[in-house]
């Protein structure tokens, strides 16, 4: 891939943001990537501009009927100064997935990361230092052409930006207040919930809304038929540790496949542990609770890499897990991961890319 690169002019370089102050999604570099698609030439005009606005036609179909989707990836900077990628491999895999369900064109993986790497060295400066910090990739690609109706666009932009983001455990570990919801779903058996596409997280924002005001953290998920199978935990895949298993929902097609879910099954199986991917009914977790022998509940993502569940709230009752406290196997997973991330751990998966 050709990449013709815009270089913004020194003296209108943005500020960094310091490291101690980094709010998700709130900092922007000062490059992005972009690319376009027709459906007689395929993709052309890689290139790699100064940050700004897009000019996009009041038709386009990305506005009206929501052909949009997106990546989430970051890049680490460790001690020794070296940036790394994890698994960025199924992240590309996973944008051609969500493109081919929202009927949107499959992009080149090994260009578009060639392309990633290469935006990520221009903005080198932006990848944090301080622990725990790093720089956030947002790949993402909408449906460009102006027209009115229901049928999959002809044209497509692809773009990426990069911001980095804060520590998310600055002051340690803090276990989340998690309300179920039986009254709204995020996804439906048929549906799109597999594909990381933007109607999902719009879907998503009401019940959201209505647990933060009670004081909750982040919704419970259960499945939109019976309310009865546990499904995700806000943008997160959700472990129980019941007695010495670690059990997940499995994969049923309305369950986003998260890489640090797959990343959390490998490591748990080497590690020895059991592992079950099954259907798991809120009643057996809720029971479980009450019994002791869920031992830890927690939320695996990008974001928070593992994300301690500390009390569930279902039908007026709440259920306290592990006494409101972090794990030993939440806190060794996530030790592991970021020790993997940062490069202070051994690669044994071949989940590292040094750029
Ligand atoms: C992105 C996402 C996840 C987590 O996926 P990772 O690849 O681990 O970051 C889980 N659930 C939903 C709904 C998501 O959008």
């Amino acid at each position: 891939m050709d990449i013709e690169i815009e270089l913004l002019p020194g003296s209108e370089q943005k500020d960094l943001p310091s490291s101690s102050n980094l709010r998700f999604g709130r900092h922007l570099s000062d490059h992005m990537f972009l690319m376009d698609y027709k459906a007689d030439t395929g993709w052309h005009n890689a290139r790699i501009v100064p940050y700004g606005d897009f000019c996009l036609d009041p038709a386009s179909a990305c506005l009206h009927y929501g052909q949009a989707i997106f990546e989430g990836l970051k890049a680490y900077r460790g001690q020794d100064d070296k940036i790394r990628l994890f698994r960025a491999h199924d992240n590309m895999n996973r944008l051609n997935y969500s493109a081919w369900r929202m009927c949107m064109p499959q992009v080149d993986k090994n260009e578009l990361l060639q392309a990633i790497k290469t935006l990520i060295r221009m903005e080198e400066r932006w990848v944090p230092k301080a622990k725990g910090t790093s720089l956030y990739v947002r790949p993402f690609m909408i449906a460009t052409e102006a027209f009115l109706g229901v049928r999959p666009a002809r044209e497509y932009l692809l773009s990426v930006i990069l911001g980095p983001v804060g520590a998310y455990y600055a002051e340690g570990f803090n276990p989340v207040k998690i309300f179920v919801t039986d009254k709204y779903v995020r996804a439906v058996s048929g549906g799109v919930g597999e594909a990381k596409t933007a109607g999902n997280y719009a879907a998503s924002l009401m019940a959201s809304e209505k647990a933060k005001e009670l004081g909750f953290t982040q919704v419970l998920w259960l499945d939109a038929a019976e309310r009865r199978y546990v499904e995700e935990v806000g943008t997160m895949n959700i472990f129980f540790l019941l007695e010495d298993i670690l059990v997940t929902p499995e994969l049923s097609g309305s369950i986003l496949p998260g890489i640090t879910r797959d990343s959390v099954l490998r490591l748990a199986r080497d590690w020895g542990l059991k592992v079950e991917e099954r259907p798991i009914a809120i009643n057996e977790v809720l029971e479980k609770a009450k019994s002791k022998a869920l031992k830890e509940c927690f939320g695996t993502g990008t974001a928070a890499v593992i994300s301690p569940v500390g009390a569930l709230y279902y039908k007026g009752e709440n259920f306290s897990i592990n006494g409101g406290k972090t794990g030993d196997l939440a806190q060794r997973l996530f030790d592991e991961i970021t020790g993997l991330q940062y490069g202070e751990r051994e690669d044994a998966y071949g989940w590292i890319e040094v750029i």
